[in-house]
């Protein structure tokens, strides 16, 4: 049986196809810290865009992932935010396309220079206080954007190539955490089958991925698990990492990816949780959820956001003040929860 898009965003799928298609040049963004799905959402869209004769460009409000550059199918299609250039193809751009997040804190710096444009939102994240408006197709039903952005594709017919089709499986390769999360639907295994039949390699993607980590992100893990804790009255388990270490090895966020995990897996662990500073002193944090609690109304009291089971915030430094700050709440939403049961 061929794939089809499902009948519940069907019609969003087309709307914001025909906006895509009514374009002649658009600037692609997506969250601070592009991850996996954000990466290949938008290189996924904008080689599409290309095929159909918009002039996409993708405008970040940090810089594109080194480890998922192979994407892109020509590399400056990808413009820093903070050049001359960026705010020229913002200016003379007819449309803002915003992936893998709808909230205005989200996008960064890119967000006052998309502000004058239309904008059209692909995103699957639960709708925040602070929504970006326009045109949308969000569903958090998607397990990953690049899902989203898979059937806007191929309610086109395509026509297909390499590199739309490993953009969306690097989306939900990521997003699902290598098809473990509960976000490995069925759905997104029928996505996954097209973009393989069509010839993406698994092996060579899990390799992309997986397994080409630079030897910094585990001497930052090295450090970083002499600090792991396990709060086993509560459930509550976390890891730090110091802003010094971060700099000795030269880390960026990309080296981090899937420390988180680490906490979570912890037997008898409800809520994990990785804090690192950034670069402006202050904490940011990853909340990751093994079942009940939901970690988007816990990084939601820290202004953040995400999922139900994986969330994310940024707070105020010191790191030796919020720590504790953050772990009180993470104990107090874990004791709510077992008092409601
Ligand atoms: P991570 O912990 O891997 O950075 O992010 C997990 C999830 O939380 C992702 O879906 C991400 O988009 C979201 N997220 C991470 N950091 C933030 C943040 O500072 N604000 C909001 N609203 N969402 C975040
Ligand atoms: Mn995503």
């Amino acid at each position: 049986m061929s794939y089809r898009t499902p009948s519940h965003r069907a019609t969003a799928v087309n709307q914001v196809r025909n906006a895509l298609l009514a374009s002649r040049k658009a600037v692609l963004t997506t969250h601070l810290n592009a991850d996996g799905d954000g990466a290949g959402s938008e290189a996924a869209l904008a080689a599409w865009l290309r095929a159909n004769g918009t002039e996409a460009w993708i405008i970040n409000p940090t810089s594109f992932p080194d480890s998922f550059r192979f994407l892109i199918e020509h590399q400056d299609w990808v413009v820093p935010a903070g050049s001359a250039r960026a705010r020229e193809l913002c200016d003379s751009a007819d449309l803002a396309v915003v992936l893998d997040t709808g909230e205005v804190p989200r996008i960064g710096r890119v967000q006052e220079m998309i502000r004058h444009l239309p904008a059209v939102v692909i995103d699957h994240h639960p709708i925040g206080d602070r929504a970006i408006g326009g045109i949308s197709l969000r569903d958090v039903t998607a397990s990953a954007t690049g899902e989203l952005v898979h059937d806007i594709i191929h309610e086109s017919k395509g026509p297909w190539t390499s590199h739309m089709d490993e953009g969306i499986y690097i989306a939900i390769l990521t997003d699902t955490g290598g098809f473990r999360f509960d976000n490995a639907t069925a759905g997104c295994h029928r996505v996954v089958s097209e973009v393989v039949e069509r010839g993406v390699d698994p092996e060579v993607m899990y390799e992309r991925v997986f397994g080409s980590s630079r030897i910094r992100r585990y001497r930052l893990l090295q450090f970083a698990l002499t600090t792991l804790e396990h709060d086993e009255e509560y459930g509550v388990s976390w890891m730090i990492v110091p802003r010094e270490r971060y700099e000795e090895v030269g880390a960026s966020a990309e080296d981090l990816e899937g420390f988180v995990d680490i906490p979570r897996s912890i037997e008898g662990t409800e809520v994990g949780l990785l804090f690192r500073m950034t670069a402006s002193d202050d904490v940011k944090i990853s909340f990751r959820s093994n079942g009940k609690a939901d970690v988007n109304a816990l990084a939601r009291a820290f202004k953040g956001g995400g999922h139900v089971k994986a969330s994310g915030a940024v707070v105020t430094g010191p790191i030796e003040e919020a720590v504790p700050r953050v772990l009180d709440a993470a104990r107090e939403a874990v004791q709510k929860l077992r008092r409601t049961k």
